[in-house]
């Protein structure tokens, strides 16, 4: 499994922790053992360095992210993450570089509980890939193609944060060098930075989910992704969209809205509920101090998303279909 470096055994062979793990790094192949009446979910996420974060990202956060964002898929499944392989492609051997990835890696594992079962290295333009695999009951598994008519839409969190830390990353982040701004500045950068892979929503969430999407391309986007899988359309009230107290302190409300829907590495959940479950799902998430919003509600009309929003669609080259 190692590559020309060596660099899976010297950086990344921790023991691995969790279950299920017969044979870990080391091998030609890792041995796994999947619980009884469950399936195998598996997802795979590159992340190519200044297309998918910023080239002067640090890279603690670049190896949190990469396997934060796999997990959210798996959280977006309704499945439990266990074990992820990592690729690794870098133009040259930086010990200073390989340290702070593998330390923000392993403490993502950590966050997560899941185990680094194995992994390969090349030399090229610095991009990450990791494979994610997890647990699922075929019950509990959310597919985008499950949503009703007649379910309420909710997300997870607030949304926008990470649209508006990418522009401030890219941009003159010096206008915010002080001030109480500093502080909101601060957290749009590390929404976009150390997404938060929404594993403990989505334990509450399968037990009454239809469907269910991680937004990382924008609310709009991922949506549709929804409506389109269920072929159903969608009312969204954007009065109801969730802003953290940083985005809508640094932007006003049109601006929040445009992050929102059309910006993207938010890695909160989009799901539909039924109508009649809503009350004991809002209840279950309120127990565990989890946070959640209603957003509006699924219609068979597969147009109207569309036509709601036609203004923004265009201003953002969005195609749909
Ligand atoms: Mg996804």
């Amino acid at each position: 499994m190692a590559g020309e470096f060596d660099l899976i055994a010297r950086y990344f062979n921790w023991p691995a922790q969790g279950e299920g793990v017969s044979l870990s790094v080391g091998d030609d192949a890792a041995l796994l053992s999947v619980k009884a009446q469950h399936q195998l979910a598996i997802s795979v996420d590159t992340l190519v360095s200044g297309v998918h974060f910023p080239v002067n990202t640090h890279p603690a956060d670049i190896g949190h992210k990469a396997l934060s964002v796999n997990v959210s898929d798996m959280a977006a499944m309704g499945a439990e993450p266990r074990w992820f392989t990592l690729a690794l492609t870098l133009p040259e051997y930086n010990t200073a570089w390989l340290e702070g990835f593998s330390a923000g890696l392993k403490q993502a594992a950590d966050d997560y509980g899941v185990d680094l079962i194995g992994g390969d290295t090349t030399r090229g333009s610095q991009t990450i890939t990791v494979q994610i695999m997890g647990e699922v009951t075929p019950a509990a598994a959310l597919k985008r193609s499950a949503a009703k008519l007649g379910d309420v839409i909710f997300v997870t969190g607030t949304l926008g944060d990470a649209a508006a830390g990418l522009a401030l990353a890219q941009g003159d982040s010096s206008i915010y060098a002080s001030g109480e701004k500093r502080a909101y500045h601060d957290y749009c950068i590390q929404r976009l930075n150390r997404p938060t892979a929404r594993t403990v929503e989505s334990r509450i969430i399968r037990q009454y989910a239809h469907a269910c999407i991680d937004v990382s391309d924008g609310l709009l986007q991922d949506l549709m992704h929804v409506l389109k899988a269920s072929q159903c359309g969608a009312v969204i009230n954007t009065d109801d969209i969730p802003f953290s107290e940083a985005l809508s302190s640094l932007h006003p409300p049109e601006q929040c809205l445009q992050y929102a829907l059309t910006g993207g590495d938010d890695y909160e959940l989009l799901f539909t509920v039924p109508d009649d479950q809503c009350d004991g799902f809002i209840k279950a998430m309120s127990e565990q101090q989890l946070s959640c919003q209603a957003i509006g509600y699924i219609t068979d009309d597969a147009e109207q998303i569309i036509n709601q929003y036609s203004h923004l669609l265009t201003a953002t080259g969005f195609q749909h279909f």
